[in-house]
């Protein structure tokens, strides 16, 4: 149930209220919107209980949540959230551009490409230094030492940084370093590292598994919110089909319909969703096009000797033309980068 405050009550009334939802053994999570304030109350339904609420102070109205995802609904929360982390803003007309190398290789060619990203326009850097990879023999990222040299970036440039963490031990040591937590589409049903992220105070980028469905996603992003961190994005970035002249198939549709369902950003990866780099530029216009709040790329100074993922990386000139292409994409769509 929503527990809808009436414009204007009091913060005493909200605590009032947050301590009956409480009392009924329901889980509460207070949601402060622009317009009003709303109380989740998660749990099992019994007799009376709408009742009960709807007669405390302060309170409007008290409606049911149909989504089976709650505190991720539109319905609890109207208006879209914006996550902000240091210089990277994403959601609620601000577009975030995420751009850098697949895996964190040298200080040389991290250094390299967070200055050519930023000066093209990128509001965040990526490199990953915990690396998922399909095989046990390839590389497997430079884990602290990459982390260390993801800082040094930020420090070099003020560009956010973005990295995976692939397990709950490493939570605390990945947000050390980063601004934001990536949990990789391989460990989007990890439930316990979802609640372990969503215990941490950095921001969270959900990547979509590549067999998940929406609902899937939808309540992965609950374990994070449910654990406290409101600061969750979530990114489409492919899935497995029959089709494979793409290494994943990305569908642009995701987009407006998780808009339509849920209040937290959304994200395009079409590096991971296309899998080759003359394809990206395009699928990430389209993507700003349908109304994305964020684009994730990854760009290479030489994407041939690339480590990870070279395929599908750009060079700096192929993403400072992409930029251009984008923002004008943006303008069109009424998102700013900034
Ligand atoms: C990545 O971002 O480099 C990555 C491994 O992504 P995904 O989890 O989407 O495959
Ligand atoms: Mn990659």
């Amino acid at each position: 149930m929503i527990v809808v405050m009436q414009k204007g009550a009091s913060q005493e009334q909200v605590d009032y209220m947050v301590e009956r939802v409480e009392a009924l053994g329901l889980k509460s999570h207070v949601i402060v919107g622009t317009e009003r304030t709303v109380i989740a109350a998660i749990g099992e339904k019994r007799e009376q209980m709408k009742e009960s609420l709807e007669s405390g102070p302060g309170v409007a109205e008290v409606l049911p949540i149909l989504a089976p995802y709650k505190v991720a609904s539109r319905e609890v929360k109207p208006e879209p959230t914006e996550v902000i982390a240091g210089s990277l803003r994403v959601g609620a007309g601000s577009l975030g551009v995420i751009a850098g190398p697949c895996s964190v290789e040298s200080e040389e060619q991290l250094i390299a490409t967070a200055k050519a990203v930023k000066a093209a326009g990128a509001t965040a850097l990526r490199g990953g230094a915990f690396k998922p990879r399909t095989s046990p023999y390839s590389f497997q990222g430079m884990k602290e030492e990459g982390l260390k040299l993801l800082a040094l970036a930020r420090e070099e440039t003020g560009l956010a940084i973005v990295t995976e963490v692939m397990a709950c031990e490493d939570v605390d040591l990945v947000g050390k370093y980063a601004d934001v937590l990536q949990v990789g589409a391989r460990n989007m049903q990890n439930y316990r590292l979802l609640e372990a992220v969503g215990k941490s105070p950095r921001a969270i980028l959900l990547k979509r598994g590549a067999s998940a469905t929406m609902e899937e996603l939808l309540l992965a992003a609950e374990y994070i919110l449910n654990e406290g961190n409101p600061n969750v994005m979530l990114c489409e970035r492919g899935i497995r089909t029959f089709e494979s002249h793409t290494r994943f198939t990305l569908p642009v549709a995701t987009v407006p319909y998780l808009q339509a369902k849920t209040h937290l950003p959304v994200v395009i990866d079409p590096s991971h969703g296309t899998g080759h780099t003359y394809l990206v530029p395009a699928v990430a216009a389209a993507g700003i096009a349908a109304g994305a709040d964020g684009i994730i790329v990854e760009v290479h100074p030489n994407p041939e000797r690339a480590m990870s993922d070279g395929y599908q990386s750009m060079n700096f000139k192929q993403f400072e033309e992409m930029m251009v292409k984008c923002r004008r994409v943006a303008e069109a769509v009424d998102k700013v980068i900034r």
